[in-house]
């Protein structure tokens, strides 16, 4: 029986600051599968900041979004109907056809997931790419060694929240965080394995970041861009690494943003700083799942969320997490 399924399609290319009308809620029929297809009803979508950048049409390591076109983003769901060998109905899957609340996709775009021993939204999150981000950063781009000092901003959300816990696990002697707002800054040291936190909304990051961090910056994991880098690089000791993760505060430019006007401090103090994307490091994810499990099973690796329920507001859900709205990992329950 065909589906009726409800989703999400981009209606204008935002200016700026993303805003509803830039989305349109769509009723599409889902035909039955096909030979080797496999039709999911979705549970739970991942809402991730650099589908913002896929809303400009601009050439980048992932193709723009097309307008009057479905959005799409990691999900996990029920598969209800198969065609597909080794993929049967009743299994979960983890797929990247979000944005919706059925998706029809090869079974080969399906990854069947143990749906027994942790929640699956976790798949999205701390035991997916956002954990995987995490631990690429501090491990292969700017590895951590025992006994430095880590800051890493952007400190309260998805990868932030793994990223301390992460750097806790390779020995780091002093993890420092920032945030905006006194309520996620006291849980980055209450809850979040962090041994101090900033809150960048009230200013003066690099002497905040010199008292939090008094004998230097040995790795900084960069979530923000802009102002946080220059801090940090302020603050960088000899030889230390960024590993550059992302720069939200400037995902709605409408202009070039400058550059940190300190960058040539990277020459003076021999720094390296090395951008990546997660998907590039996909040989190190069977590494990151056998240890993110152990670190689950033995409590050192908490899966925080911030859960939005149901599609209609999906939508809620990624202009918040743009401004700051989510601790932990965005997530929409379908
Ligand atoms: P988060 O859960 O961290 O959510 C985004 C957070 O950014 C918000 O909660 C908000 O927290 C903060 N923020 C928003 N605007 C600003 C600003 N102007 N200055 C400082 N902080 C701001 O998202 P993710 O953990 O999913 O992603 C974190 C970063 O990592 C993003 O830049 C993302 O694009 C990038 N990323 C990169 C990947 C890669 O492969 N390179 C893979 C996955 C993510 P607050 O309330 O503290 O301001």
């Amino acid at each position: 029986m065909p589906v009726t399924s409800r989703e999400i399609h981009l209606a204008a290319r935002p200016a700026g600051e993303p805003k509803a009308s830039d989305f349109r809620m769509v009723e599409a029929t889902v035909p039955d599968p096909g030979p080797g297809q496999v039709l999911v009803k979705n549970a739970w979508m991942s809402v991730d900041p650099y589908m913002r950048g896929r809303m400009n049409d601009v050439k980048s390591y992932v193709p723009p979004f097309q307008l009057d076109a479905p959005l799409d983003g990691a999900a996990v769901g029920t598969v209800v109907a198969s065609e597909a060998d080794g993929v049967p109905a009743g299994a979960t899957v983890l797929h990247g056809l979000g944005w919706r609340e059925y998706a029809l996709l090869d079974a080969r775009h399906a990854q069947v997931v143990d749906a027994t021993k942790v929640d699956t939204q976790a798949y999205l999150g701390a035991l997916g790419m956002t954990g995987l981000t995490a631990y690429v950063g501090l491990t292969r781009i700017a590895p951590v060694a025992a006994g430095e000092t880590v800051f890493i901003s952007g400190a309260a959300g998805a990868v932030g929240t793994v990223a301390a816990r992460v750097a806790r696990h390779l020995g780091a002697a002093r993890v420092v965080g920032s945030a905006g707002g006194p309520e996620k800054v006291r849980r980055l040291t209450a809850e979040f394995g962090y041994d101090a936190g900033i809150d960048y909304r009230e200013g003066h990051l690099e002497r905040r970041l010199a008292q939090a961090a008094p004998d230097g910056v040995d790795v900084y994991f960069d979530n923000v861009g802009g102002d946080h880098l220059r801090a940090a690089l302020a603050l960088l000791n000899p030889f230390g690494r960024v590993a550059m993760c992302g720069a939200i505060s400037q995902y709605n430019a409408t202009a070039p943003v400058p550059g940190p006007d300190n960058l040539a401090l990277a020459v003076a103090k021999r720094l390296t700083l090395r951008g990546f994307i997660v998907t590039d490091h996909q040989d190190l994810a069977a590494e990151y799942a056998r240890l993110a499990a152990d670190w689950v099973r033995d409590g050192s690796l908490r899966t925080e969320e911030t859960v939005v329920d149901g599609i209609d507001h999906a939508v809620d859900a990624f202009l918040g997490v743009l401004r700051g709205a989510n601790t932990g990992k965005m997530l929409v329950r379908l």
